[in-house]
Parts: C-alpha cells; structure tokens; sequence
C-alpha cells in the first residue's frame, strides 16, 4: 500500500503528478491511499514524486477527462482522489473510452461530484450578499458565505467581472478572497462574526424584496429547490420569506376579488414617487445597492449592473430604454454607437452631456448569444416592472425639472402603457409633481434606418427635440 498525502487535496496539477507517478509505478488503485494535509512521518516518502523521480511518460488521457477532474477535485467527497485514480487507472489499461459510459459508477460518480460542484458555484453567484462597512478611506464590501465544496477560486473571477469597481471581500469558512480594484488576494479562513451582520442599506432591499414579492406566482417547492433552505440563514431577506408565504393566500384572494381596472386611453400617468423607504445619502448608494440587484433573471449573464450617471443635482434627466452589450462592459449608459450619436445630437442642440443625469428604464443588458455575439434582447413587461424601483428612486434623488424620455419603453414607464410615441413625440407633458416631460425616438432607432437620407432628415428631427431641453437648462 502507497500513500499519497496531497497538500491541497482540491489542485489537479498536484494530483496529476502524484498520479502519474503512480501510474509509472504500476500502483493499482486499490494499493493507493490518498489523504489531504501533512501527516506526521508520511509526507517526506510520497511528498514531491516530480522532484526525485524523472519524467515518466504515461501516455495522454482525453481533455475531458482533465476538465472533469479539475471539477471533481473542488468536491468535499474525500474519495474523489482515489475514484478519479482508478478512472485513469482503467482509461491507461483497455478502457480509454470508459467516460462514455454513462452508467459506469466511476463515471456516474464523478458527473454527479462534478453536478453538485457546478451547483453550488451557481448558488454562490446568486446569494452572496455584500453588506457595505464605511472607512476612512472608502466603502468596503463585506460578504459571509458557507459554500459546500472548494469553489471559492473557481467563483472568485465572476465576482471580479460584476464588481470590478468595489473593493470587496468574501469570508467563507475555509478561504477568503478580496479584491482592492486591481488585485485578487486570497487568504486565510475567517468566521461568520468577522462578516458584518446589517448595513445601512439593508432596509431598502427588504423593502424591496417584499415589494417585488408576487403572491400570485408562489411555488414553495419550486422557491426552495432554487434557493435552498440551507442559504437563508445568510439572506437578509430569508427573514421576511415566511411571513411572505403565509400571507400569500390572503394577499392573492384580496387581487382576485378587487375590481379590474381599465386603464384611461391616451392620458398619461403620472410618475408615481417612489414608495419604499430610502437609505439617506447620495445617489451613489442607491448605484452601490443597484450593483447587488437580483430582482429579476436579468443580472445573471449581464456582466454588472448599469446604473445611471451624471450630476445628482441635474436639471434634465434622459431616460433610455435598457444598456446595450457596450454599455454591459463599461457598467456606463449611452456609450455604445447609440451612446456616440447622441452625444452628437446633444452637440448640435446645444446641451452639455455632463449637465444632465443620464439612465435607463431597465438596468442590466438583455441578450441572446449567437456564438460569440450577444445579440441585443427587448426586456419583457415583468423585467421592466421589476426595475421600476430603481427608475423611481433616482427621479426622486435627482428631482430634474424635466424628463426626456428616449423610446417607447421610457415614454411608457413615465407616461404609462397608454402612451403613444408616434401621435405624443415632442410635445411637453405636465407631470402631477410639476416634472415637465417629453418622448422622443431612441437613437438606436435612428441607426437602424436602412436609408442615409431618412436617417438624415430623422437625426435632423431629433435634434429639434432634444433642443426643447434649452428652455429648462438654466
Ligand atoms: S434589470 Fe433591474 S430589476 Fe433586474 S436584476 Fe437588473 S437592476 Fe435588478
């Protein structure tokens, strides 16, 4: 009997070698021993076999079997070492097409390692939560999370990509991993008491939460396969779920029995002020809060959240439909071709880009991958709606004098779902607040127009829109 003790018992370059090794030997799976950590009086013999042994040709195994063990190694399972041997044991000796056989244990075993591996990095992107701890020198964001296996490194580059303009850290029991901005560290282990317990913006997402909670869709089973009873201790909103489910049925009776409403045809609405209770402070944190929205599916393959940008105090607020996959990389509005034209027709208006505040009716990029593209996707009635909070709480931190609204989707969130662009672009509209309000066509609108001399005489008109802005800029 040989036994291996393996440093990090989740790294596939140590196990490959030690592997090999073994191979070389001619150590049948049964004759080997894995273990994990430096044991006393075991690790001298079987520590580094590279290091005194020379390269021993082993033959080549498939890639897939190498992703497949990369996966395996960050299960918990502590056989994972010895089933992944005896897989390239068999592979090495008659069988090199045994991972096509589904129902071979090894293989079984090690798609399900890998299953419940791939799972809980999914749980993880989901319910990390960051509570904000202030400093002197900035906010830091500070998450607890308890994930099953090692993933932690494996999850580290996503969060990397969603909050790439945060300093952050996640605790987990095992590892820590932090990020300044520029460079991923990790570290040692730490407690749940190390991670803060609440933060200033804690209120406004349970508000939230409950808010966008719909009584008439609850599936308890379906809530609980997805988020899994075991995360809630580590969810702000897990405290109000119970409650919530409770209510359901009183809350979805009370719908059904209230009166169907028709909405009025051609009037528009006003823009509702928003109902939630609001962190004090700047506009910055509700753009902070926005970057942990999961309100809706939306943030998941969009690469962060694309608030909106530009002096919290502006007298004009524009307020465009959803980013573009420009606009998804850069985490900024109106960047992208659409972004560049309007910064054009604002020029020849006459309007400074830097006077206004400039967002979207939904914050995350809706997309449809087409190979290596991402096509653009129209957010539906529920991802709008869903968003509407948002929208709503920076009309009611900026308080603009005016609104322009760019597209139909924007026109409608202002005005409501009777709005028409085509007969009420360009005309002023009183909001119930005093806001004064306009549509006008979204310049993505202008760069799908197939002729030069419509999109020309288009821009023109557009142009004149914008220019209604002047009036109500100083
Ligand atoms: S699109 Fe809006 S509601 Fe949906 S996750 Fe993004 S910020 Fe939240």
């Amino acid at each position: 009997m040989r036994v291996v003790v393996l440093h990090d018992g989740n790294d596939l370059a140590e196990w490959r070698t030690h592997a090999r090794a073994l191979l070389a030997d001619g150590l049948l799976p049964s004759d080997v021993q894995w273990q994990v950590g430096e044991i006393a009086g075991l690790l001298p013999a079987d520590a580094s076999p590279a290091d005194d042994k020379p390269a021993v040709k082993t033959g080549t195994v498939p890639r897939e079997f190498l992703s497949l063990a990369d996966t395996v190694l960050a299960h918990a399972d502590a056989r994972r070492h010895a089933v992944l041997y005896r897989l390239l044991w068999r592979m090495t000796h008659g069988e090199r097409h045994v991972l096509g056989i589904a129902s071979d244990d090894d293989v079984a075993w090690c798609e399900q390692a890998a299953k419940a591996v791939r799972r809980d990095m999914h749980k993880m992107k989901a319910f990390v939560r960051f509570r904000e701890v202030k400093q002197l020198e900035g906010s830091v964001f500070i998450a607890w999370f308890e994930p099953s296996h090692a993933i932690l490194s494996r999850v580290a580059p996503f969060f990397v990509r969603r909050f790439a303009g945060m300093h952050w850290s996640i605790l987990t029991p095992a590892r820590s991993v932090h990020w300044d901005g520029q460079t991923l560290t990790f570290g040692a282990g730490a407690q749940k008491g190390d991670a803060p317990n609440e933060d200033a913006l804690e209120a406004l997402w349970l508000t939230y939460f409950a808010n966008v909670f719909n009584p008439a869709r609850l599936k308890v089973q379906a809530m609980k396969n997805e988020m899994p009873v075991r995360y809630w201790k580590n969810l702000p909103e897990a405290v109000l779920i119970p409650g919530l489910i409770r209510d359901a049925t009183a809350r979805m009776d009370a719908m059904v029995q209230s009166a169907p409403t028709t909405p009025k045809k051609h009037i528009p609405a006003p823009v509702e002020r928003i109902a939630m209770s609001l962190p004090d402070g700047s506009i910055d944190a509700l753009r902070r809060q926005a970057q942990q929205c999961r309100a809706c599916p939306l943030w998941e393959p969009a690469t962060q959240t694309v608030f909106g940008e530009g002096r919290d105090d502006a007298r004009v607020m524009v307020i465009g439909e959803q980013p573009g996959d420009q606009e998804d990389l850069a985490g900024r509005p109106f960047v992208g071709p659409a972004g560049q034209l309007f910064d054009r027709a604002l020029a020849q208006a006459g309007i400074a880009r830097d006077a206004l505040y400039i967002t979207n009716t939904v914050k995350h990029f809706k997309f449809e991958p087409r190979g290596k593209r991402r096509l653009h996707a129209r957010a539906n009635a529920q991802e709008q709606a869903a968003c509407r909070p948002w929208l709503l709480a920076e009309i009611e931190r900026v308080a603009p004098k005016a609104i322009v609204c760019l597209g139909a989707m924007a026109a409608q969130a202002i005005f409501g779902r009777s709005f028409r662009l085509l007969e009420q672009r360009g005309q002023w509209i009183d909001l119930d607040d005093g806001t004064r309000a306009f549509a006008t066509v979204h310049p993505s609108y202008l760069l799908r127009l197939p002729d030069e001399r419509a999109r020309h005489e288009a821009t023109a008109h557009f142009v004149r829109d914008l220019s209604m802005l002047c009036e109500v800029m100083t």
